[in-house]
């Protein structure tokens, strides 16, 4: 029931005169629609049985006049004339035909296009849900005291029938493509954004590399599902950074980051988590790779960066990076291990710089 009690709650944009895009397609789609339809039934009423009524031309009239107005009109105009005219055409062939005329059938299409129409407030479209309601009980009562004026062989009853069936599924066909293609289109997109969003909160935007909270996610997910296996953490931190800062400028600085983060991407590739951990520190986690493996790994790292060429405006430098290893050791919490990393890079800061500690 909740989902009843959500719709009653809804709350309508007061959009006047402006009408979504969709809304304005299915108004046409269905005016055309209801058009042929009005226009087939006079062709064929005057060919069957000589009834060549103004009705059905009168109401293709009103559909086309519609049609070309369904901007101006707005929303709701617009959809209350082709309800009127669908709910008018009902009556008057249930009193020209009688019941079994089937064409009662069509006031499903009105009802479909009010309940999708966002601009419209939820007690509207129940009170318009009880007006479809009340008319086709009405038109039943009417039609089991009244005698049709045309009375219908079985033939040509089983024709309309089939012709009022088929126009009506026809046109709830062409809406539900119209308004479900729509909701699709919008979920599609906001997954798209919602991804992209997602993808720039665990972005570091200095070097594009994922930030800590998204190294942290995938490290987490890893021992969710891979928690026997063995896997190493590398804490990376740029020797006298503060220097490069001060002797060459900011720019210059970030400028060594970003070509730090393409050397790191360079020589790690996909195998590996990479991170902007902070500042001028890089956090590398290896799935898989125990101390020793992970060592010659971060040992590679470090001779890449020894020799990687830096310039900036000019001016010709280079930089070095000190690396502090650990490794799962399947009973130490995830922070712990991490902190071991970092005890360790500072172990090899002290003793000068340079190099990988293990
Ligand atoms: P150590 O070898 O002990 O690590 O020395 P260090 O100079 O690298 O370390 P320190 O912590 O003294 O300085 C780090 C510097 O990194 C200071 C800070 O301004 C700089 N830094 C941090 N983030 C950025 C950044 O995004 N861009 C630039 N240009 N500099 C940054
Ligand atoms: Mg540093
Ligand atoms: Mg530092």
């Amino acid at each position: 029931m909740n989902f009843i009690l959500d719709f009653l709650r809804q709350k309508a944009p007061n959009s006047g005169k402006e009408m979504p895009v969709y809304y304005r397609k299915a108004l046409r789609v269905t005016a055309v629609l209801l058009t042929v339809y009005f226009l087939a039934s006079f062709t064929w009423f005057g060919l069957a049985g000589g009834w060549w009524e103004w009705v059905p031309l009168a109401a293709a009239a009103v559909m086309v006049a519609t049609l070309f107005n369904v901007t101006r009109m707005g929303p709701r105009l617009a959809g209350l004339i082709v309800s009127f005219v669908v709910e008018a055409w009902c009556a008057w062939c249930v009193h020209s035909f009688g019941w079994s005329s089937s064409s009662q059938q069509l006031l499903i299409a009105p009802l479909m296009l009010s309940f999708f129409n966002v601009s419209e407030k939820p007690p509207l479209k129940i009170l318009f849900w009880s007006n479809l309601v009340l008319l086709r009980m009405a038109l039943y009562a009417y039609a089991s005291v009244h005698v049709e004026v045309h009375v219908l062989s079985e033939q040509i009853r089983a024709i309309f029938l089939i012709f009022n069936t088929v126009s009506l599924y026809t046109v709830l066909a062409c809406l539900c493509i119209l308004f479900s293609s729509n909701v699709q289109a919008a979920e599609r997109q906001l997954r798209l954004d919602n991804q992209e969003l997602h993808k720039e909160a665990g972005t570091d935007p200095l070097t594009q590399l994922p930030n800590r909270r998204a190294l942290m996610n995938d490290i987490r997910r890893f021992l969710e599902h891979s928690s026997q296996e063995p896997f190493s953490v590398a804490i990376a931190d740029i020797d006298f950074f503060k220097r490069v800062n001060d002797t060459y400028g900011h720019n210059c600085g970030d400028y060594t980051l970003r070509t730090l983060a393409d050397k790191f991407r360079a020589v790690l590739g996909d195998q590996f988590g990479i991170c902007r951990w902070g500042g001028e520190e890089f956090c590398i986690f290896m799935p898989g790779l125990n101390l020793d493996e992970a060592g010659v790994v971060m040992h590679d790292l470090c001779i890449a960066v020894r020799k990687m060429p830096l310039s900036f405006e000019g001016v010709d430098f280079s930089i070095t990076i000190t690396i502090g290893v650990s490794e799962n050791d399947f009973h130490s919490p995830l922070e712990a291990i991490l902190e071991e990393a970092d005890r360790k890079l500072y172990i090899g800061k002290n003793s000068g710089r340079d190099q990988v500690v293990l």
